[in-house]
């Protein structure tokens, strides 16, 4: 199982990924806005953080160039949660330190199945 934050300021996507996280058995942190979910993370050990991309104050974008600058936070992978579909997006995304995109809405079993590939192994500890 993995540790997972959610920085998500629509109501309803929160409720229904962290459904559908918990439901896997999953630890989950939830932040609305980018800059409590920043500082969660410099605090927890995480396995992945899922990033909305538009967000009030600072947006998903900066949230990652800020979490990939630190060095406290810079290897945890972030993945994307984006009604973005426009082609391009996603290179653009992962051009700005995003490791991964999902779309919104989430389709249950994609969701689970990107959540699975990008935290497998990582619950391991890494030889020395
Ligand atoms: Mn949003």
């Amino acid at each position: 199982m993995a540790r997972i934050l959610i920085v998500e300021d629509t109501p309803g996507n929160m409720l229904l990924t962290s459904i559908v996280l918990e439901s896997e058995g999953h630890t989950l942190f939830c932040a609305d806005r980018a800059l409590p979910g920043i500082e969660i993370a410099q605090q927890e050990a995480l396995d992945l953080i899922l990033m909305d991309v538009q967000l009030p104050e600072l947006d998903g974008t900066a949230a990652v160039a800020i979490l990939k600058g630190d060095p406290r936070t810079c290897a945890v992978p972030v993945v994307a949660l984006t009604a973005y579909a426009m082609k391009g997006d996603r290179e653009r995304l992962l051009a700005s330190g995003f490791d991964g995109y999902i779309e919104k809405p989430i389709n249950y079993v994609d969701f689970l199945a990107e959540v699975q590939r990008i935290t497998g192994g990582t619950s391991m500890p890494l030889p020395e």
